[in-house]
């Protein structure tokens, strides 16, 4: 692994608890500074939410989950089980500060500034990508083929407006299509399609799970150390040098960094930081035979699910579900989604499905947390990347290293901090 020319880890060592994406481009990034990393992981790398998503690198998705007049519908939404947001019965009480949190988050002074800080971390994703897998030589795995929004009437075409208008002012090149149009771009398309835009400069990973695994085997090329140890806490005080303790053993290191996805909160919070994340379940069906082609991601925005060609079939995603962290998954949700799906691509098989579920680790006001825990200098946070994690892993790998060389950020890490909540 190369390191970079200002490489100011000295040989440090870092261990980095948590080998998702957001992990694994900490520790790349902090190898390629010239730290000495070792990545922990009860798990093989991956596994967990990182393994499932829908694959979209999704540069402009500037615009917050939260949007002023949102709280008029979330009711109608958590009561209709048709909808992308479902709420188990009896998580509500336990996800209500969350919720008022993201109500918050919603008001139209709050809205601009989440989007700016959305934006540098976005218009860095890539360029923060870009060399980590020329150096794993994984380029094939993220290709820039563009993405298609379908609206199924002028209603919903005209609810997509303040998104689209974020992403134009952000430079987002934007082609406007008629249904047909869109059925020329993607035969799979079903009648039910009246309108679409097309964004050509946008990319997705077309195995999710194996990007983080060839990350990680590079890593492991260049001298990272992986270890897969159940970690139980993150000791030491201010000034004092932080260990990472596991089930098995316990590892003494000069920085720890935090980037465990949704189970955080369980480490970050003994080290007395307040940590505000719920998770919002997903699920996926992979379709090994779907019997259709795609050429790029295709998001229905009516029904809110996602449908991506990936190297081991189409995959359909969607659903926010707040059920908790210890609750089973319930993947009638994942027929939910392919229902969806099959709604606008009539043809799409759904036979031989393999369902899935992950917990997206998710702030209410849609920005990550990335940046010193506020009472100890020496542990790095690195989560609460909720629906955008793959795209801002990278960035958020490189963000950290600055942060652990005692650089000046190349971002502003005010809006990400931790003491926020
Ligand atoms: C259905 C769905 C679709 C999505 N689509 C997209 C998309 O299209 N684009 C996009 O950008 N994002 C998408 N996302 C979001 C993205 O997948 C997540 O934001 C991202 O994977 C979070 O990565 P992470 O590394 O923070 O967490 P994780 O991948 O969950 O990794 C956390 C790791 O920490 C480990 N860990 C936790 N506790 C401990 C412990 N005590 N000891 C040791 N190890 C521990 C876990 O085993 C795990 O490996 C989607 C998510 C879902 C669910």
């Amino acid at each position: 692994m190369s390191e970079a020319p200002d490489a100011t880890g000295g040989g440090r060592r870092v261990a980095v608890v948590g080998a998702g994406i957001v992990g694994t481009c900490c520790a790349i990034y902090l190898k390629r500074a010239g730290f000495a990393v070792t990545l922990i992981d009860r798990d093989a790398p991956g596994e967990a939410c990182s393994f499932g998503n829908a694959g979209s690198i999704g540069l402009t998705s500037y615009a917050p989950y939260s949007l002023p007049g949102l709280w008029r519908k979330i009711p109608g939404m958590m009561l209709d089980k048709h909808s992308a947001l479902q709420v188990r019965p009896g998580q509500f009480p336990r996800s209500f500060p969350w919720f008022m949190r993201f109500l918050m988050a919603g008001r139209m002074d709050r809205v601009t500034k989440i989007i700016a800080a959305r934006k540098a971390l976005l218009n860095n994703a890539m360029g923060a990508f870009d060399p980590i897998l020329a150096e794993a030589g994984a380029q094939d795995l993220i290709e820039t083929r563009g993405k298609m929004f379908v609206y199924e009437s002028e209603r919903s075409y005209a609810g997509g407006a303040f998104d689209r208008q974020v992403r134009r002012d952000g430079g987002a090149r934007i082609e406007e299509l008629s249904g047909d149009e869109a059925r020329e771009h993607e035969p799979a398309l079903g009648p039910l399609i009246h309108r679409a835009v097309y964004l050509p400069d946008l990319g997705h990973c077309a195995n999710p799970l194996r990007l983080t695994q060839t990350l990680v085997e590079h890593f492991v090329r260049g001298g990272g150390t992986v270890l897969r140890e159940t970690v139980r806490s993150i000791e030491g005080a201010t000034g004092a040098q932080p260990r990472v303790v596991t089930e098995t053993a316990s590892h003494e290191a000069d920085l720890v960094v935090l980037a465990a996805g949704i189970w955080s909160p369980a480490l970050a919070t003994r080290l007395g930081v307040k940590v505000l994340l719920d998770s919002q379940r997903g699920y996926h069906m992979m379709l090994p035979d779907s019997g259709v082609t795609l050429r790029y991601p295709v998001i229905s925005v009516d029904r809110n699910a996602l449908i991506t060609p990936m190297e081991l079939g189409i995959r359909v995603s969607g659903i926010a579900e707040h059920a908790g962290i210890t609750a089973p998954p319930n993947y009638a949700l994942a027929d939910l989604v392919v229902e969806h799906a099959r709604a606008i691509m009539p043809g799409l098989v759904a036979d031989g499905g393999e369902p899935w579920s992950g917990h997206r680790p998710s702030t209410p006001d849609s920005l990550p947390v990335i940046g010193r825990a506020p009472n100890n200098g020496s542990v790095l946070l690195a989560y609460g990347h909720g629906h955008t994690g793959l795209t801002m892993s990278a960035i958020t790998g490189r963000l950290i290293s600055e942060l652990a060389a005692g650089q000046t950020p190349s971002l502003d890490l005010a809006p990400y901090r931790a003491d926020r909540f």
